[in-house]
């Protein structure tokens, strides 16, 4: 580039890279998620990766300062990746292995990791707007999501169009061209399934109706997915036309209850555009949360599996209960029904977290919560344990009740996630809470 003095860095001792394929055979993701970008030899041979403690790393050389500050600013191509480690709001080891663990699951060219999933969400949302432009959401979304976009952009001129989660192709349309006449379209925003109706958006037909509503434009408002429910093990958006998942790793990803972390996964330009972002204004994830993550999804094949055959075994039962009016779980959808069609093509699982309809309304609801002794009330899913709770009353509380009613929030809906527990003992719980009404 320049005659200055612009030796190769020196700081960035790069990783052996751990090997993706045998052969032929490409490696799956529960294999490489044991050892895939961190190499022991940089790390005194410690088998895991330790936990990198510091707010800042020593260059070797002035000009490796200067080369890795130009990355992270974007003076240099890479989106606001530097070629060495610099300082802690920017990057760090433990990070950057999760990240590239993150980007194995969906077969993904970049991911970035958030100190929530809201974190993420924003700065996903922040990083893509300016004034006079339109979001294009699907509904319903968890419910601070919609709050970043019905509440907080507004404040800087951006505005919104909404459609329903299960719309068809000709709504789509319509709501691309509605959106069109408000003004540039920023992004398209979606959540599958939709919490806590478990409603699934078609991201095949989003894709097609983009196409087709954008054709001839420089550039394609990205197609960003919620993934928080299904993904990364039973659905795989990007597969289906999206530019980005989004992840609140809280849940199934961190799946023990016991941190808060967020992701973005997918396409390199939508990615770097964030990362820029979270360059300036901070809200990566700390090392020690990266480390659990780390610890996490070395067993998230495991756990979801698990969770999921849990959850089949225990809809089964409550199916058939006298006092059970349905059941929300998506291997019950009508057969030949549309949402049923987006599941087949979307999705690998049915989840565990689902939605039970009791007879009654929020006296039954809350008494059968109150008398389960494995199952946890508490809001959040995805972890070891199960939880149940309200959402009518807790979760979606602020909902409007007519919007409420619309998305069939009702008092006697509870919301179960389940866990990794024995199955049987679940049932008896369930069994015997349900008597206790
Ligand atoms: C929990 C959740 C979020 C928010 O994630 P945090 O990690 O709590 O910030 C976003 N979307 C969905 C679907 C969630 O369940």
């Amino acid at each position: 580039m320049s005659e200055e003095y612009d030796p190769m860095p020196s700081s960035r001792r790069l990783p052996k890279q751990t090997p993706t394929t045998i052969g032929n055979h490409k490696l799956s993701p529960a294999t490489l998620m044991m050892g895939y970008g961190y190499d022991p030899a940089l790390s005194e041979g410690s088998l895991k990766a330790p936990i990198f403690l510091t707010s800042t790393f020593v260059f070797e050389k002035a000009a490796d300062g200067k080369r890795f500050f130009e990355g992270i600013t974007g003076k240099r191509p890479g989106g606001g990746t530097a070629e060495g480690l610099v300082y802690s709001r920017f990057n760090g080891p433990n990070q950057e292995i999760l990240e590239d663990r993150l980007r194995i699951w969906e077969d993904a060219e970049s991911a970035l990791t958030f100190s929530s999933g809201m974190t993420a969400i924003a700065i996903l949302l922040l990083s893509h707007v300016r004034p006079g432009d339109v979001v294009i959401h699907s509904g319903p979304l968890y419910a601070a999501s919609e709050s970043v976009i019905d509440k907080i952009l507004p404040q800087f001129g951006v505005g919104f169009v909404d459609f329903p989660a299960g719309a068809t192709r000709e709504e789509l349309d319509a709501v691309m061209a509605q959106a069109k006449a408000k003004g540039r379209v920023a992004m398209i925003y979606l959540e599958s399934p939709g919490n806590p109706t478990n409603v699934l958006v078609d991201v095949e037909a989003v894709h097609a109706a983009r196409a087709a509503a954008f054709a001839g434009d420089a550039e394609l408002p990205p197609i960003a997915i919620d993934n928080t429910f299904l993904g990364p093990l039973w659905a795989k958006p990007l597969a289906q036309g999206a530019d980005v998942s989004v992840y609140s790793l809280t849940k199934y990803a961190g799946g023990h209850s016991d941190l808060v972390a967020g992701a973005l996964v997918g396409n390199r330009s939508v990615i770097d555009k964030a990362r820029l972002m979270r360059n300036t204004l901070g809200g990566i994830c700390d090392p020690n949360t990266a480390w659990m993550l780390l610890r996490s999804l070395e067993t998230l094949e495991l756990r979801m599996d698990k969770a999921g055959e849990n959850a089949a075994k225990v809809c089964a039962f409550l199916r058939d209960h006298p006092k059970v009016e349905k059941v929300g779980y998506l291997a019950f959808l009508e057969e030949g029904s549309r949402q049923e069609d987006i599941y087949r093509r979307h999705c690998t699982g049915a989840g565990s977290t689902f939605s039970l309809y009791l007879k009654g309304g929020e006296k039954e609801a809350f008494a059968f919560l109150d008398a389960l002794q494995i199952a946890h009330l508490a809001v959040s899913l995805g972890g070891t344990e199960t939880l149940a709770s309200a959402p009518a009353a807790m979760t979606h509380l602020s909902v409007p009740e007519e919007r409420k009613a619309q998305l069939g929030i009702t008092p006697n809906l509870v919301r179960i996630s389940i866990g990794v527990e024995d199955p049987d003992d679940l049932i008896a719980d369930f069994a015997h809470a349900l008597d206790s009404i």
